[in-house]
């Protein structure tokens, strides 16, 4: 890799580059799914090449090259100088970086069991033994799909830089996700996922083995069965919601994690959901919640499927805030837009969801810290409320301000005690009302480092592997109502 490497950023900068990097990416994922006891899916799919990015009269350009195709690393070279020099035609501005960052290191992430040696019956008959212990739960009069998934990748990346970065890394996650999805004789259809849609962490298989898939099972079927009898949520114009860890995960995603990407800030990228309300001005003055959330972007949570050693500008990973005590006070940066806004060094948030893609701006773990309450002391601290379970349906505005959020299950908390099941829960806020009341969160007990592997952003579009450590907290004043 260091022979490739170099002979390509000689090349580029004898051509005229005034900056180059090259990052020689091989990843393979692993996808094994069963559906209704069959197997459904056993793939193993392999992906190397590198990508080059330079800077030329000025400006980006890049272009990347695929193994089979190495003999065109020269051309590949070409072809990234004549995309900086032809974007330099209508450039308004030099790229700036900032400081070189010249960083050598070796990163790999922590794992006790090596997925990929794990045999493939092992992982198909774990799949297996979870859909029949779904389906053992079945009543007759229910029509049920169960479908469950385990999902492995190992991504190993070599970068260098023409200011002498090289760093190697190598991360293996691992993912897994039942679900059972119950239909009446009237065609109502309730589903319950477990942990929560794909959850995946950057671990080993130990991971899987964790979320005990089979043991929670036949409970996924009960409980998607006994939605189809629940009463519906009502509506109610402000109550008292508690969100469960994982839905304060996509809540954090959404309304928090998006917004703070600074490319977006600065219109730089609006695809998937586009801009942000958290423009420049706000920065250190906008009162994004109440005295107790406290927000970091995290490239170095243990486990988090957005923790690495460097990101794909060879900055070191880091830890930000990004709301201190609810005040906003922090973006996720890059060397080019942290330099242009007098940020200082970028915080390393540039990812690229392979070779052949450009880096961009992406979350890394962005974190609600802890507080300090256990979940039965908040529920029974609860006089009126609902609690919200496990994410169903998301929409939110292209400002990321307006939200509305669905989950699969809610129950009715009155007089400290959870006491109705109720179906279709949905509720609706504006982010920074939302956050303000916020007044209690739990503590590290109930703390998870949720995984997202499906965050997509740019064009063309690229899906990235984004983690969120929550744990459930309350929430006041919300507006309520029932999917219909
Ligand atoms: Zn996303």
């Amino acid at each position: 890799m260091k022979d490739l490497s170099a002979r390509i950023l000689n090349m580029a900068q004898m051509r005229g580059a005034t900056y180059c990097d090259v990052r020689v990416v091989n990843r393979t994922v692993q996808t094994l799914g069963v559906k209704d006891s069959r197997v459904q899916e056993m793939v193993q799919q392999e992906s190397q090449g590198f990508g080059v990015r330079v800077i030329a009269d000025g400006a980006w350009g890049f272009a990347a090259c695929s193994r089979d195709d190495y003999a065109d690393v020269d051309a590949t070279v070409n072809r990234a100088l004549q995309n900086a020099r032809a974007s330099a035609l209508t450039k308004t501005r030099e790229v700036r970086l900032g400081q070189p960052e010249a960083n050598k290191g070796v990163f790999r992430s922590a794992f006790k069991l090596d997925p990929f040696m794990v045999s493939m019956s092992d992982k198909i008959n774990l799949l297996l033994k979870a859909d029949s212990e779904m389906r053992r739960a079945k009543p007759k009069n229910v029509h049920l799909v169960t479908t469950s998934e385990l999902v492995f990748v190992r991504e190993e990346k070599t970068f260098a830089s023409s200011e002498g970065a090289f760093i190697q890394q190598e991360i293996v996650e691992s993912g897994c996700e039942i679900q059972a999805l119950a239909t009446n004789e009237a065609g109502e259809v309730q589903t319950r996922t477990w942990p929560w849609g794909r959850h995946q962490q950057t671990r080993g298989f130990e991971f899987v083995l964790e979320q005990q898939l089979v043991e929670n099972a036949p409970r996924l079927t009960q409980e998607a069965v006994e939605l189809l009898r629940a009463d519906a949520c009502p509506a109610l114009d402000a109550t008292t919601v508690i969100l469960s860890g994982n839905q304060v995960a996509l809540q954090v995603h959404e309304s928090c994690g998006h917004p703070i990407e600074l490319d977006r800030v600065l219109k730089q990228e609006a695809s998937f959901a586009g801009t942000s309300f958290l423009t420049p001005e706000k920065l250190y003055h906008l009162q994004y919640g109440s005295e107790i959330v406290n927000l970091t972007a995290d490239a170095t949570t243990p486990g988090g499927l957005g923790t690495f050693g460097y990101d794909d500008e060879g900055v070191p990973a880091q830890r930000i805030e990004v709301v201190k005590d609810g005040r906003f006070v922090g973006y996720m940066t890059n060397r080019e837009l942290a330099t242009e806004m007098n940020l200082g060094r970028s915080n390393g948030t540039m990812r690229a969801e392979s070779w052949n893609h450009l880096p961009l701006i992406r979350m890394t773990n962005i974190n609600l810290l802890p507080g300090a309450w256990k979940l039965d002391d908040l529920i029974a601290d609860t006089d009126d409320g609902i609690y919200f379970d496990t994410n169903r349906s998301w929409s939110i505005d292209d400002k990321r301000l307006n939200f509305q959020f669905g989950c699969e299950l809610a129950w009715e908390i009155k007089g400290g005690k959870k006491t109705r099941l109720l179906k279709n829960p949905i509720y609706t806020g504006v982010t920074p009302i939302f956050w303000r009341g916020c007044d209690a969160i739990c503590d590290e007990a109930e703390w998870v480092v949720w995984g997202t592997p499906r965050c997509g952003k740019g064009q063309p579009a690229q899906t990235i592997r984004t983690g969120h450590g929550a744990s459930p907290a309350r929430f006041r004043n919300v507006k309520v109502f029932s999917r219909s």
